[in-house]
Protein backbone atom coordinates (compact mmCIF):
# COMPACT_ATOMS: atom_id res chain seq x y z
CA UNK A 1 0.00 0.00 0.00
CA UNK A 2 1.42 3.43 -1.12
CA UNK A 3 -0.26 6.79 0.04
CA UNK A 4 0.85 10.13 -2.43
CA UNK A 5 1.49 13.64 -1.16
CA UNK A 6 1.72 15.63 -3.68
CA UNK A 7 4.03 13.57 -6.58
CA UNK A 8 5.44 11.53 -3.99
CA UNK A 9 4.11 8.08 -3.52
CA UNK A 10 5.45 6.96 0.73
CA UNK A 11 5.40 3.36 1.06
CA UNK A 12 4.45 2.99 4.93
CA UNK A 13 6.37 2.13 7.57
CA UNK A 14 6.70 -1.20 9.21
CA UNK A 15 6.62 -1.75 12.74
CA UNK A 16 7.44 -5.67 13.65
CA UNK A 17 6.71 -6.18 17.89
CA UNK A 18 8.39 -9.55 18.86
CA UNK A 19 6.14 -11.20 21.45
CA UNK A 20 2.48 -11.79 21.93
CA UNK A 21 2.57 -11.64 25.65
CA UNK A 22 1.50 -8.05 27.52
CA UNK A 23 3.99 -5.71 26.53
CA UNK A 24 3.72 -6.71 22.63
CA UNK A 25 -0.10 -6.83 22.60
CA UNK A 26 0.36 -3.36 24.62
CA UNK A 27 2.54 -1.84 22.29
CA UNK A 28 0.48 -3.04 19.00
CA UNK A 29 -2.94 -1.51 20.43
CA UNK A 30 -1.32 1.94 21.24
CA UNK A 31 0.58 1.66 18.15
CA UNK A 32 -2.45 1.15 15.60
CA UNK A 33 -4.66 3.89 17.99
CA UNK A 34 -2.19 6.57 17.47
CA UNK A 35 -0.83 6.02 13.99
CA UNK A 36 -2.68 6.38 11.02
CA UNK A 37 -2.78 2.83 8.57
CA UNK A 38 -1.61 4.52 5.60
CA UNK A 39 1.93 6.03 7.74
CA UNK A 40 2.76 2.46 9.20
CA UNK A 41 2.17 -1.11 9.02
CA UNK A 42 1.87 -2.90 12.20
CA UNK A 43 2.51 -6.85 12.32
CA UNK A 44 3.10 -8.93 15.23
CA UNK A 45 5.28 -12.23 15.42
CA UNK A 46 4.44 -14.39 18.80
CA UNK A 47 4.25 -18.00 20.15
CA UNK A 48 1.54 -17.86 22.19
CA UNK A 49 -1.97 -18.59 21.16
CA UNK A 50 -3.22 -17.43 24.49
CA UNK A 51 -2.87 -15.01 26.85
CA UNK A 52 -2.46 -15.49 30.36
CA UNK A 53 -2.92 -13.16 33.19
CA UNK A 54 -0.08 -14.49 35.22
CA UNK A 55 -0.75 -13.25 39.15
CA UNK A 56 -3.62 -15.82 38.85
CA UNK A 57 -1.29 -18.40 38.86
CA UNK A 58 -0.50 -17.12 42.64
CA UNK A 59 -4.77 -17.84 42.84
CA UNK A 60 -4.82 -20.61 41.40
CA UNK A 61 -1.75 -22.28 43.90
CA UNK A 62 -4.54 -21.16 46.72
CA UNK A 63 -7.41 -22.75 45.41
CA UNK A 64 -8.96 -20.70 42.92
CA UNK A 65 -10.49 -22.69 39.77
CA UNK A 66 -11.41 -19.87 37.64
CA UNK A 67 -9.09 -20.66 34.80
CA UNK A 68 -10.89 -19.67 31.69
CA UNK A 69 -11.25 -16.22 33.19
CA UNK A 70 -7.91 -15.68 33.40
CA UNK A 71 -6.80 -17.02 29.65
CA UNK A 72 -7.69 -14.79 26.12
CA UNK A 73 -7.33 -15.76 22.65
CA UNK A 74 -4.45 -13.28 21.51
CA UNK A 75 -6.25 -12.42 18.08
CA UNK A 76 -9.30 -11.59 20.04
CA UNK A 77 -7.49 -8.94 22.03
CA UNK A 78 -5.47 -7.78 18.85
CA UNK A 79 -7.21 -4.56 17.29
CA UNK A 80 -8.13 -5.04 13.23
CA UNK A 81 -5.63 -3.27 11.96
CA UNK A 82 -2.56 -4.78 13.53
CA UNK A 83 -1.59 -8.18 11.40
CA UNK A 84 -0.45 -11.20 13.67
CA UNK A 85 1.81 -14.08 12.95
CA UNK A 86 2.12 -16.91 15.02
CA UNK A 87 5.45 -17.65 14.61
CA UNK A 88 8.95 -18.10 17.06
CA UNK A 89 11.48 -15.41 15.88
CA UNK A 90 15.12 -17.00 16.04
CA UNK A 91 17.06 -13.94 15.19
CA UNK A 92 17.53 -10.36 14.29
CA UNK A 93 19.84 -9.02 11.81
CA UNK A 94 20.24 -5.28 12.91
CA UNK A 95 22.24 -4.16 10.16
CA UNK A 96 20.32 -5.12 7.55
CA UNK A 97 16.73 -4.58 9.73
CA UNK A 98 15.05 -7.89 9.33
CA UNK A 99 14.18 -10.81 11.46
CA UNK A 100 14.14 -14.38 10.49
CA UNK A 101 11.75 -16.90 11.99
CA UNK A 102 11.48 -20.28 12.42
CA UNK A 103 9.09 -21.00 9.76
CA UNK A 104 11.84 -19.76 7.59
CA UNK A 105 10.57 -16.53 6.66
CA UNK A 106 12.15 -13.59 6.73
CA UNK A 107 10.29 -9.71 7.71
CA UNK A 108 12.06 -6.63 6.50
CA UNK A 109 11.20 -3.63 9.35
CA UNK A 110 11.82 -0.20 9.75
CA UNK A 111 11.15 0.10 13.64
CA UNK A 112 11.33 -3.44 15.52
CA UNK A 113 9.63 -3.36 19.34
CA UNK A 114 11.56 -6.30 20.95
CA UNK A 115 8.74 -7.80 24.07
CA UNK A 116 9.35 -11.24 23.95
CA UNK A 117 9.77 -11.51 27.95
CA UNK A 118 11.98 -14.03 29.46
CA UNK A 119 12.29 -17.98 29.77
CA UNK A 120 12.82 -19.83 32.71
CA UNK A 121 16.15 -21.24 33.00
CA UNK A 122 16.21 -24.16 35.48
CA UNK A 123 19.39 -25.59 35.33
CA UNK A 124 21.25 -22.40 36.76
CA UNK A 125 19.58 -23.81 40.18
CA UNK A 126 20.96 -27.78 40.02
CA UNK A 127 18.01 -30.26 41.66
CA UNK A 128 15.52 -27.59 41.51
CA UNK A 129 13.24 -28.18 38.19
CA UNK A 130 10.36 -30.68 39.35
CA UNK A 131 11.20 -30.40 42.71
CA UNK A 132 10.76 -26.54 43.59
CA UNK A 133 6.89 -25.84 42.97
CA UNK A 134 5.83 -22.76 41.81
CA UNK A 135 3.26 -21.27 40.42
CA UNK A 136 4.36 -19.52 36.93
CA UNK A 137 2.05 -21.17 34.90
CA UNK A 138 -1.42 -22.34 35.43
CA UNK A 139 -0.80 -25.98 35.55
CA UNK A 140 2.06 -25.80 38.21
CA UNK A 141 0.02 -23.70 40.09
CA UNK A 142 -2.42 -26.15 40.45
CA UNK A 143 0.51 -28.91 41.04
CA UNK A 144 0.98 -26.55 44.21
CA UNK A 145 -2.38 -26.33 45.47
CA UNK A 146 -2.52 -29.81 45.72
CA UNK A 147 0.48 -30.13 48.01
CA UNK A 148 -0.24 -27.23 49.81
CA UNK A 149 -3.27 -28.64 50.69
CA UNK A 150 -2.48 -32.07 51.32
CA UNK A 151 0.18 -30.41 53.94
CA UNK A 152 -0.24 -30.90 57.85
CA UNK A 153 3.41 -30.33 59.13
CA UNK A 154 6.98 -29.61 58.61
CA UNK A 155 8.63 -26.75 56.75
CA UNK A 156 7.26 -25.23 54.33
CA UNK A 157 10.58 -23.11 52.36
CA UNK A 158 9.36 -19.97 50.22
CA UNK A 159 12.10 -17.78 48.42
CA UNK A 160 13.63 -16.07 45.55
CA UNK A 161 15.49 -17.49 42.75
CA UNK A 162 17.61 -14.07 41.83
CA UNK A 163 16.78 -10.79 40.89
CA UNK A 164 15.68 -10.58 37.59
CA UNK A 165 12.58 -11.88 38.50
CA UNK A 166 10.52 -9.57 40.95
CA UNK A 167 10.17 -11.48 44.36
CA UNK A 168 6.99 -9.75 45.23
CA UNK A 169 5.35 -12.70 43.80
CA UNK A 170 7.30 -15.11 46.41
CA UNK A 171 6.49 -12.82 49.36
CA UNK A 172 2.31 -12.21 48.78
CA UNK A 173 2.31 -16.67 48.17
CA UNK A 174 4.35 -16.86 52.00
CA UNK A 175 1.44 -14.47 53.17
CA UNK A 176 -1.33 -16.00 51.44
CA UNK A 177 -0.35 -19.58 52.87
CA UNK A 178 0.12 -18.80 55.86
CA UNK A 179 -3.58 -17.61 55.74
CA UNK A 180 -4.52 -20.60 54.00
CA UNK A 181 -3.23 -22.93 56.46
CA UNK A 182 -4.55 -21.22 59.57
CA UNK A 183 -8.47 -21.26 57.61
CA UNK A 184 -6.87 -25.51 57.54
CA UNK A 185 -5.95 -25.45 61.28
CA UNK A 186 -2.49 -26.71 60.66
CA UNK A 187 -0.25 -23.32 60.64
CA UNK A 188 0.90 -24.03 64.34
CA UNK A 189 2.32 -27.66 62.98
CA UNK A 190 3.86 -25.46 59.47
CA UNK A 191 7.32 -22.95 60.32
CA UNK A 192 6.95 -20.70 57.31
CA UNK A 193 10.55 -19.45 56.09
CA UNK A 194 11.52 -17.29 53.37
CA UNK A 195 14.85 -16.78 52.17
CA UNK A 196 15.91 -13.91 49.06
CA UNK A 197 19.57 -13.54 47.74
CA UNK A 198 20.56 -9.62 49.25
CA UNK A 199 20.29 -7.74 52.15
CA UNK A 200 16.51 -6.80 50.87
CA UNK A 201 14.01 -8.54 49.49
CA UNK A 202 13.45 -5.94 46.72
CA UNK A 203 16.20 -3.26 45.91
CA UNK A 204 13.94 -0.27 47.00
CA UNK A 205 14.63 -0.06 50.73
CA UNK A 206 11.19 1.10 52.02
CA UNK A 207 9.26 -1.51 50.05
CA UNK A 208 11.86 -4.05 51.70
CA UNK A 209 10.93 -2.90 54.97
CA UNK A 210 7.30 -2.97 54.76
CA UNK A 211 7.42 -6.41 53.74
CA UNK A 212 9.67 -7.34 56.26
CA UNK A 213 7.13 -5.81 58.83
CA UNK A 214 4.47 -7.97 57.38
CA UNK A 215 6.67 -11.36 57.33
CA UNK A 216 7.32 -10.92 60.56
CA UNK A 217 3.59 -9.90 61.80
CA UNK A 218 2.88 -13.43 60.57
CA UNK A 219 5.37 -15.15 62.08
CA UNK A 220 7.23 -15.95 58.77
CA UNK A 221 11.15 -16.40 59.26
CA UNK A 222 13.25 -14.39 56.95
CA UNK A 223 16.62 -15.68 55.63
CA UNK A 224 18.58 -12.92 54.02
CA UNK A 225 21.74 -13.26 52.13
CA UNK A 226 20.42 -16.68 50.44
CA UNK A 227 21.42 -16.94 46.88
CA UNK A 228 20.12 -20.55 45.99
CA UNK A 229 22.88 -22.78 44.39
CA UNK A 230 21.53 -25.94 44.76
CA UNK A 231 18.38 -28.16 45.63
CA UNK A 232 18.83 -32.29 46.88
CA UNK A 233 15.68 -33.92 46.87
CA UNK A 234 17.09 -36.36 48.65
CA UNK A 235 17.75 -34.98 51.90
CA UNK A 236 15.05 -32.33 51.11
CA UNK A 237 17.34 -29.19 51.26
CA UNK A 238 18.53 -26.23 49.35
CA UNK A 239 21.92 -24.58 49.42
CA UNK A 240 23.02 -21.26 49.00
CA UNK A 241 26.17 -19.51 47.53
CA UNK A 242 26.64 -18.44 50.41
CA UNK A 243 26.95 -21.87 52.47
CA UNK A 244 23.56 -21.96 53.90
CA UNK A 245 21.27 -24.56 54.41
CA UNK A 246 17.62 -25.09 54.59
CA UNK A 247 15.72 -28.18 55.37
CA UNK A 248 11.90 -28.43 54.08
CA UNK A 249 9.14 -30.53 53.29
CA UNK A 250 7.94 -28.29 50.66
CA UNK A 251 9.72 -26.19 48.53
CA UNK A 252 8.39 -23.45 46.92
CA UNK A 253 10.55 -21.27 44.72
CA UNK A 254 10.20 -19.83 40.62
CA UNK A 255 12.04 -21.13 38.64
CA UNK A 256 15.50 -18.60 37.54
CA UNK A 257 14.61 -16.45 34.71
CA UNK A 258 16.45 -15.17 31.41
CA UNK A 259 15.48 -13.26 28.32
CA UNK A 260 14.97 -15.38 25.23
CA UNK A 261 18.02 -17.04 23.46
CA UNK A 262 17.70 -15.60 20.06
CA UNK A 263 18.04 -11.90 21.79
CA UNK A 264 21.67 -13.17 22.39
CA UNK A 265 22.17 -14.79 19.70
CA UNK A 266 21.42 -11.50 17.62
CA UNK A 267 24.00 -9.65 19.42
CA UNK A 268 21.32 -7.34 20.94
CA UNK A 269 21.73 -8.60 24.49
CA UNK A 270 25.04 -9.23 27.37
CA UNK A 271 24.17 -10.56 30.73
CA UNK A 272 21.07 -12.70 30.71
CA UNK A 273 20.26 -12.07 27.36
CA UNK A 274 18.12 -8.84 28.31
CA UNK A 275 18.44 -5.81 26.07
CA UNK A 276 19.93 -2.75 27.38
CA UNK A 277 18.15 0.26 26.26
CA UNK A 278 18.26 4.09 26.82
CA UNK A 279 16.30 4.48 29.59
CA UNK A 280 14.45 7.55 28.49
CA UNK A 281 13.25 6.10 25.48
CA UNK A 282 13.37 2.65 25.30
CA UNK A 283 15.88 2.31 22.21
CA UNK A 284 19.01 0.11 21.69
CA UNK A 285 21.47 1.83 22.44
CA UNK A 286 23.41 0.71 19.11
CA UNK A 287 20.20 0.97 16.90
CA UNK A 288 17.74 3.47 17.78
CA UNK A 289 14.81 2.04 15.45
CA UNK A 290 15.01 -0.86 17.75
CA UNK A 291 13.17 -0.47 21.41
CA UNK A 292 12.30 -2.69 23.97
CA UNK A 293 9.37 -3.27 26.53
CA UNK A 294 8.96 -5.22 29.51
CA UNK A 295 10.61 -7.94 31.02
CA UNK A 296 12.91 -8.82 28.06
CA UNK A 297 14.61 -5.20 28.56
CA UNK A 298 17.70 -4.28 31.23
CA UNK A 299 17.78 -0.84 32.61
CA UNK A 300 21.38 -0.02 33.48
CA UNK A 301 21.00 2.77 36.28
CA UNK A 302 17.72 2.74 37.68
CA UNK A 303 15.87 -0.57 39.21
CA UNK A 304 12.28 -1.42 37.53
CA UNK A 305 10.65 -4.28 38.80
CA UNK A 306 9.74 -6.39 36.20
CA UNK A 307 5.78 -6.08 36.56
CA UNK A 308 2.49 -5.78 33.71
CA UNK A 309 2.56 -1.99 35.70
CA UNK A 310 5.71 -1.19 34.29
CA UNK A 311 5.98 -3.04 30.89
CA UNK A 312 2.24 -1.18 30.07
CA UNK A 313 3.95 2.24 31.01
CA UNK A 314 6.94 1.14 29.03
CA UNK A 315 4.58 0.25 25.57
CA UNK A 316 2.72 4.35 26.00
CA UNK A 317 6.60 5.61 25.77
CA UNK A 318 7.11 3.52 23.31
CA UNK A 319 3.87 4.07 21.02
CA UNK A 320 4.64 7.77 21.30
CA UNK A 321 7.75 8.15 20.18
CA UNK A 322 7.18 5.86 17.43
CA UNK A 323 3.92 7.80 16.43
CA UNK A 324 5.85 11.05 16.96
CA UNK A 325 8.86 9.42 14.50
CA UNK A 326 5.81 8.53 11.99
CA UNK A 327 4.54 12.07 11.66
CA UNK A 328 1.28 11.28 14.22
CA UNK A 329 1.44 13.54 17.17
CA UNK A 330 4.47 15.67 19.14
CA UNK A 331 5.35 13.95 22.38
CA UNK A 332 8.31 14.59 24.63
CA UNK A 333 7.07 11.73 27.07
CA UNK A 334 9.96 9.71 28.50
CA UNK A 335 9.97 6.84 30.93
CA UNK A 336 11.32 7.40 34.43
CA UNK A 337 11.09 3.56 35.19
CA UNK A 338 7.33 3.73 36.46
CA UNK A 339 5.87 0.77 37.75
CA UNK A 340 2.79 0.77 39.85
CA UNK A 341 1.51 -2.57 41.61
CA UNK A 342 -0.80 -4.08 44.58
CA UNK A 343 0.45 -6.05 46.96
CA UNK A 344 -1.06 -8.66 49.13
CA UNK A 345 0.02 -8.15 52.96
CA UNK A 346 -2.67 -10.66 53.86
CA UNK A 347 -6.11 -9.74 56.04
CA UNK A 348 -8.25 -9.06 53.29
CA UNK A 349 -5.78 -5.95 52.71
CA UNK A 350 -3.05 -4.81 50.29
CA UNK A 351 -0.94 -1.78 49.74
CA UNK A 352 -0.22 0.08 46.45
CA UNK A 353 3.74 0.83 45.29
CA UNK A 354 4.49 3.55 43.03
CA UNK A 355 7.99 3.18 41.92
CA UNK A 356 9.25 5.67 39.86
CA UNK A 357 12.94 6.21 39.45
CA UNK A 358 14.26 3.68 41.59
CA UNK A 359 12.51 4.60 44.44
CA UNK A 360 8.84 4.41 45.75
CA UNK A 361 5.64 5.78 47.16
CA UNK A 362 3.71 3.18 49.40
CA UNK A 363 0.33 2.97 50.51
CA UNK A 364 -1.65 2.29 53.55
CA UNK A 365 -2.61 -1.24 53.94
CA UNK A 366 -6.32 -0.62 52.30
CA UNK A 367 -8.92 -2.84 51.64
CA UNK A 368 -9.56 -0.64 48.49
CA UNK A 369 -6.06 -2.10 47.09
CA UNK A 370 -7.10 -5.36 48.15
CA UNK A 371 -10.19 -5.24 45.62
CA UNK A 372 -7.98 -3.61 42.81
CA UNK A 373 -5.59 -6.91 43.46
CA UNK A 374 -8.73 -9.29 43.34
CA UNK A 375 -10.61 -7.86 40.43
CA UNK A 376 -7.09 -7.39 38.11
CA UNK A 377 -8.08 -9.68 35.68
CA UNK A 378 -10.76 -7.55 34.58
CA UNK A 379 -8.97 -4.29 34.16
CA UNK A 380 -5.96 -5.84 32.82
CA UNK A 381 -7.88 -8.02 29.68
CA UNK A 382 -10.70 -5.01 28.97
CA UNK A 383 -8.27 -1.96 29.58
CA UNK A 384 -4.86 -2.78 29.73
CA UNK A 385 -3.77 -4.81 27.47
CA UNK A 386 -5.90 -3.21 24.89
CA UNK A 387 -4.13 0.29 25.14
CA UNK A 388 -6.38 2.18 27.36
CA UNK A 389 -4.27 3.27 29.41
C1 LIG B 1 3.62 -16.08 38.44
C2 LIG B 1 3.74 -14.65 38.04
C3 LIG B 1 3.06 -13.72 38.77
C4 LIG B 1 3.12 -12.40 38.41
N1 LIG B 1 2.41 -11.51 39.16
C5 LIG B 1 2.42 -10.23 38.80
C6 LIG B 1 1.62 -9.28 39.53
O1 LIG B 1 0.95 -9.63 40.48
N2 LIG B 1 1.62 -8.00 39.13
C7 LIG B 1 2.36 -7.60 38.07
O2 LIG B 1 2.30 -6.41 37.73
N3 LIG B 1 3.14 -8.45 37.36
C8 LIG B 1 3.19 -9.75 37.71
N4 LIG B 1 3.95 -10.64 37.01
C9 LIG B 1 4.85 -10.14 35.94
C10 LIG B 1 4.15 -9.88 34.63
O3 LIG B 1 3.35 -10.99 34.27
C11 LIG B 1 5.21 -9.60 33.57
O4 LIG B 1 6.04 -8.55 34.00
C12 LIG B 1 4.62 -9.21 32.22
O5 LIG B 1 3.78 -10.24 31.75
C13 LIG B 1 5.71 -8.92 31.20
O6 LIG B 1 5.17 -8.80 29.91
P1 LIG B 1 6.11 -9.07 28.64
O7 LIG B 1 5.28 -8.75 27.46
O8 LIG B 1 7.40 -8.40 28.79
O9 LIG B 1 6.42 -10.62 28.69
P2 LIG B 1 5.42 -11.83 28.49
O10 LIG B 1 4.06 -11.47 28.97
O11 LIG B 1 6.10 -13.00 29.08
O12 LIG B 1 5.30 -12.01 26.92
C14 LIG B 1 6.35 -12.44 26.10
C15 LIG B 1 5.74 -13.07 24.87
O13 LIG B 1 6.73 -13.27 23.89
C16 LIG B 1 6.53 -14.54 23.29
N5 LIG B 1 7.84 -14.97 22.80
C17 LIG B 1 8.94 -15.28 23.52
N6 LIG B 1 9.96 -15.58 22.70
C18 LIG B 1 9.50 -15.47 21.45
C19 LIG B 1 10.07 -15.67 20.17
N7 LIG B 1 11.35 -16.06 20.02
N8 LIG B 1 9.31 -15.48 19.07
C20 LIG B 1 8.02 -15.09 19.20
N9 LIG B 1 7.41 -14.88 20.38
C21 LIG B 1 8.14 -15.06 21.49
C22 LIG B 1 6.02 -15.40 24.43
O14 LIG B 1 5.32 -16.53 23.96
C23 LIG B 1 5.10 -14.43 25.14
O15 LIG B 1 3.80 -14.45 24.59
C24 LIG B 1 3.91 -11.98 37.33
C25 LIG B 1 4.62 -12.92 36.57
C26 LIG B 1 4.54 -14.25 36.92
C27 LIG B 1 5.31 -15.26 36.11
Amino acid sequence: MCWSFGDLMVAPKRIIIVGDGTGGICTANKLSARIPPENAEIMIVGNSPKLSYRPAGLAISLGSRDYRKYSKDVRFLLNSKISYRRDTVEGVDARNKNILTKSGNRYDYDYLVIASGLRPSPEDIPGSDGEAKHFQDFNHAAELHTLLDGMTEGDLVIGSPDSVYSPTSSFEFAVLADEFLGRKGVRNKIDIKFFFPGEEILPIGSVSTRMMEVLGRKNISCTENFSPKRVSQRNGEIASEEGALLKYNLLVMPQPMKGQGFVCKSGLAEKNCLMPVQEATLQNEKFPEIFGVGDAVDFKTMYVPKTIGSTVMQSGVVAEELSRELGGKYTDREYRGEAPLHVYCGDKLAFSVNVKQGDANIGRDASLDYHFRQTGSDEYFSVLVRGMI
